[in-house]
């Protein structure tokens, strides 16, 4: 058995207890995001979990939920990802930086065409938070993004500056609206509060700046098409998920883009068509959300705050 199969059974015990302990305390029910008691539940797992939507905010979150703490043990020890988070050794890294990633499963082509829909020019000054161990940044910046990052794992974070030269600036000392763009890629999913995260993001870009973010697709309508991905999608390491309720929840008055796409096909034509299409303006977009993958942009208002 390999390390990191075992490192994984551990920390799914170490969940299961850890859930079944909060199960039966009773504690640990309010939404990460706004701290509201849970309206319904939609799924369960385990016998101790559940999965439910927030009365207040609309979040779909699991029950027993993480503690700040928790979530920051978990990211600098435990977690681990196959390719997004074991570091490639010299060699590996070389091959990589020479080959432009091209055909690894971490190639940014598709997520680059998706900029380039957005009319993202190169030379824009883009942030890429939770940016793992810096393959996407590095990648964003060849293509001429100028490109800040960060990344919550301190071992990820060293490799992705000294291996990549990424730009890891301390987020304390970022200047607000100074971004044109704040990306993420599978992130918000995984975060203590993802509506600190949108803060956060809303608080470095310049107005009229994009929030841009790939996540798991937690819409019903994807539930309904794929109910065992679905279902598989939320647990210890997705503690919740986002879809249109949530979303257009948190941004009722911006521009909203919603769509879907498979993994790794955002260059497709027929999925880049709504991204394009999509003109920035106040009110929500709506693409397909038929797959697995979620992107939702918005627009940072011009009014400050
Ligand atoms: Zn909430």
């Amino acid at each position: 058995m390999s390390s990191g199969t075992l490192q994984r059974l551990r920390n799914k015990a170490g969940y299961l207890l850890s859930s079944a302990a909060k199960h039966l305390s009773g504690g640990h029910r309010n939404c990460p995001s706004c701290g509201s008691a849970p309206a319904e539940q939609l799924d369960q797992k385990w016998l101790v979990t559940t999965f439910c939507r927030c009365s207040r905010c609309r979040l779909l979150y699991r029950i027993p939920t993480s503690d700040a703490r928790e979530n920051e043990t978990f990211y600098q020890e435990d977690y681990t990802e196959g390719f997004t988070t074991d570091l490639p050794s010299a060699a590996e890294i070389q091959h990589l930086i020479a080959t432009q990633f091209a055909g690894s499963e971490k190639n940014y082509a598709h997520y680059l065409a998706v900029l380039r829909a957005l009319r993202i020019s190169p030379g824009a000054r883009l942030f890429d938070y939770g940016c793992s161990w810096g393959y996407g940044s590095h990648q964003l910046a060849a293509a001429g993004y100028q490109v800040d990052s960060f990344e919550i794992s301190r071992p990820r974070a060293a490799y992705a500056r000294t291996q990549l030269g990424v730009s890891m600036p301390a987020l304390d000392s970022l200047q607000s609206a100074s971004y044109d763009v704040f990306f993420s890629a599978h992130v918000i999913e995984h975060v203590p509060s993802p509506a600190a995260m949108i803060a956060l993001g809303m608080r470095l870009l310049k107005p009229g700046g994009l929030f841009v973010c790939f996540c798991p697709n937690g819409s019903l309508t994807f539930r309904q098409r794929a109910p065992r991905d679905w279902h598989l999608m939320w647990g210890q390491s997705h503690p919740q998920l986002l879809d249109e309720v949530f979303l257009k929840h948190t941004f009722p008055q911006q521009p909203l883009l919603l769509h879907s796409a498979p993994l790794l096909h955002w260059n497709d034509p027929v999925h880049l068509k709504a991204v394009t299409a999509w003109q920035q303006k106040p009110g929500v977009s709506v693409g397909g959300l038929d797959h697995v993958e979620m992107l939702f942009a918005t627009v940072k208002d011009d009014v400050p705050h």
